[in-house]
């Protein structure tokens, strides 16, 4: 395995193995990875040749009161599970090199955008969406696989490159959980050990979402209540943890605009506060 922290370096070796036919998997990340980030890798293993595994904690996607300088990182222990997964190339840039100085080109998709997290994090999407196709002009990868767990952000994936042309084939990996149902999540080390018990009710709000479809219920104001009731019932084994929703939302799959009814495939996703961490969680409803 090989550690690339050069643009130049990491484009150049991209080319030799297109040119000699190789297929190119990649499976951008900001590091700190568990076992979410490692279903994505094995995935994208299955398909490719040269499987490139970025690392890099994109500042322009945190906004200013957000965990940017907080972040946890620990790149020699991200380089090991790398390595035992099979993964050729670790390309690590600084940013430095991801983003001169001057920069002052990115990429805004306007309408996926605008709900859910969108709404609270302004410019996270716009950062989100510049590296990634900075990112895919750098690896040039066949196939590219990123996580349901953050299901907004790749429809917005998606959507860029359609509209954009990027000839990449985009794949949504399912969501890898703890044994509790709490979805894996770099940001789940930040948890207390009772923000830890507490965090489980993103998972139970939607466990009990999913079980109203399945009965029948299609009105999503109800389907909403309901899940803002988990969500808020405090537990004695859990007391005095600070639990603030930021959203509770269905949307529309293709559109993500908000939905009323249950009637297509439907997007049912939670961002909540637990404490000072903000956890997020969906399901989807076919
Ligand atoms: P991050 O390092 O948080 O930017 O995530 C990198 C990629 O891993 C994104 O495509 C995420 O959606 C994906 N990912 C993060 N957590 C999980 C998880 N629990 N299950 C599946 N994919 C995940």
């Amino acid at each position: 395995m090989k550690t690339i922290s050069s643009i130049k370096e990491m484009q150049e070796t991209a080319l030799q193995a297109r040119r000699k036919g190789k297929r190119i998997g990649f499976v951008p990340t900001m590091g700190f990875l568990h076992e979410g980030h490692l279903s994505l890798i094995r995935n994208a293993r299955k398909s490719c040749d040269l499987l490139v595994v970025s690392i890099f904690v994109n500042p322009i996607q945190f906004g200013d009161s957000e965990d940017l300088s907080e972040y946890p990182r620990d790149f020699s222990r991200d380089e090991e599970l790398c390595k035992k997964e099979n993964v050729d190339i670790v390309f690590y840039p600084s940013n430095d090199e991801m983003y001169r100085t001057m920069h002052s080109v990115y990429v805004q998709e306007e309408k996926l955008s605008i709900e859910l997290c969108g709404a609270l994090r302004p410019g996270h999407f716009r950062g989100v969406a510049t590296v990634v196709a900075k990112l895919l002009n750098i690896v040039q990868p066949h196939t590219t696989v990123f996580g349901q767990k953050d299901a907004q952000q790749a429809r917005i994936i998606e959507k860029m490159v359609q509209d954009l042309n990027f000839p990449v084939n985009i794949i949504i990996a399912p969501i890898v959980r703890e044994p509790d149902g709490l979805a894996m999540s770099s940001r789940n080390t930040y948890l207390s050990s009772d923000e830890r018990k507490r965090a489980v009710c993103l998972h139970e709000s939607l466990c009990a979402a999913e079980k109203m479809c399945q009965q029948g219920e299609k009105d999503t104001t109800a389907i909403k209540h309901q899940m803002r009731e988990i969500i808020l019932k405090t537990s004695n084994a859990t007391p005095n943890i600070p639990v603030e929703i930021d959203y509770v939302e269905t949307a529309d799959y293709e559109t993500l605009q908000p939905v009323n009814e249950i009637k297509s495939k439907t997007l049912i996703a939670v961002a909540v506060k637990i404490g000072k961490t903000r956890l997020i969680d969906n399901v989807i409803i076919e």
